[in-house]
C-alpha cells in the first residue's frame, strides 16, 4: 500500500512572530538538506497570527505544506474570534486540523460541529486532519474501539468516498498527548488498524486503504522510527517535539 507519510507539527498556542520566524527558518534549513524524494510530506500548523509570515517563508518550498489549527465552517458573518476557509485560502493552507481533543474538551466541540467543519473544508478544496482519541478511563474500561468508531462515523457523515480518500485521520489517545507517555507502537498500530476497518465498513476496503491515518501523542525523535515501522501508521501529528527545529527535523528523518 503506498500512502505517502505525513509528519505534521501542531504548534498550538505557541510562538510569537519572532519565535515563529526562528522555528520556520530552522525547519526550512533542515528540510533543504534532505532528499525530497525520500521525505514524508512535511506540514506545519502555526497559530493564525503566524500564518502569513510562515506562508511567506515557505511559499516556494514544495516540501513543506501549511495547516491551520482550526476553522469555522460558516462562510462569513457574526462569529467573533473565528476564522473562515476563505481567509485560510489567502495563505494557500492545505490542511486543517479538526476535532483535536483540546478543542473537544476545552471548547466543547461536538462530533456534529466537527462533521460540519470536515464537509466545509473538503468543499473548499482543503483537506481535514480529523483527530480522534479515547480518554484513559475509556481505555481502561475497554471501550476504546467502540468510542473511536463513534467519533469516526460521526465525523465522516455525508462525506463521499472520494473525499474520504483525500482526508487524513489522526489517532491521538488523550492520555498520551503532552504527557511524554506515547502509546505502545504495536498498540497504536492495532488501534489504527481498527479505525481503518471502520472506514472499510462505512465505505470500502479500497477507500480504507487510501486514507492516511497518523498517530499523535508524545511522538519524539526516540519513538518515531518504531512508530513509522508499523504497517498502519502513516505518520505523526506532533505537538511538543515540533516546537524545536532540530527535533522536528529528526522526526522527519525518522520517517524517511
Ligand atoms: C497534539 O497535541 O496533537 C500532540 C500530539 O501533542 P504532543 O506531541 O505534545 O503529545
Amino acid at each position: 500500500m503506498s500512502r505517502k507519510p505525513i509528519i505534521a507539527g501542531n504548534w498550538k498556542m505557541n510562538n510569537n512572530k519572532a519565535e515563529a520566524r526562528e522555528l520556520i527558518d530552522g525547519i526550512m534549513y533542515g528540510v533543504s538538506q534532505l532528499d525530497g524524494d525520500k521525505m514524508p510530506e512535511v506540514v506545519v500548523a502555526p497559530t493564525y497570527t503566524a500564518l502569513w509570515q510562515v506562508y511567506d517563508i515557505i511559499k516556494n518550498e514544495p516540501k513543506i505544506s501549511l495547516a491551520a489549527q482550526n476553522v469555522n465552517p460558516n462562510p462569513s458573518g457574526a462569529y467573533t474570534g473565528e476564522i473562515s476557509l476563505s481567509m485560510l485560502s489567502d495563505f494557500k493552507v492545505k490542511y486543517v486540523i479538526i476535532g483535536h481533543s483540546e478543542r473537544r474538551q476545552m471548547f466543547n466541540e461536538s462530533d456534529e460541529f466537527i462533521n460540519q467543519k470536515a464537509i466545509a473544508i473538503l468543499n473548499s478544496g482543503m483537506i481535514p486532519i480529523i483527530c480522534c482519541g479515547e480518554t484513559l478511563e475509556q481505555r481502561e474500561q475497554g471501550v476504546t474501539d467502540v468510542h473511536l468508531e463513534g467519533q469516526i462515523t460521526k465525523a465522516l457523515k455525508g462525506i463521499s468516498a472520494a473525499d474520504v480518500e483525500k482526508s487524513v485521520i489522526a489517532y491521538e489517545p488523550i492520555w498520551a498527548i503532552g504527557t511524554g507517555k506515547s502509546c505502545d507502537a504495536a498498540e497504536a498500530n492495532r488501534t489504527i488498524g481498527q479505525i481503518r476497518k471502520v472506514v472499510a465498513k462505512l465505505y470500502s476496503q479500497a477507500t480504507a486503504d487510501k486514507i492516511r491515518i497518523l498517530y499523535g501523542g508524545s511522538v519524539k525523535p526516540s519513538t518515531i522510527v518504531e512508530q513509522m515501522a508499523q504497517s498502519e501508521i502513516d505518520g505523526g501529528l506532533i505537538g511538543g517535539a515540533s516546537l524545536k527545529a532540530d527535533s522536528f527535523i529528526e522526526l522527519i528523518k525518522g520517517a524517511m
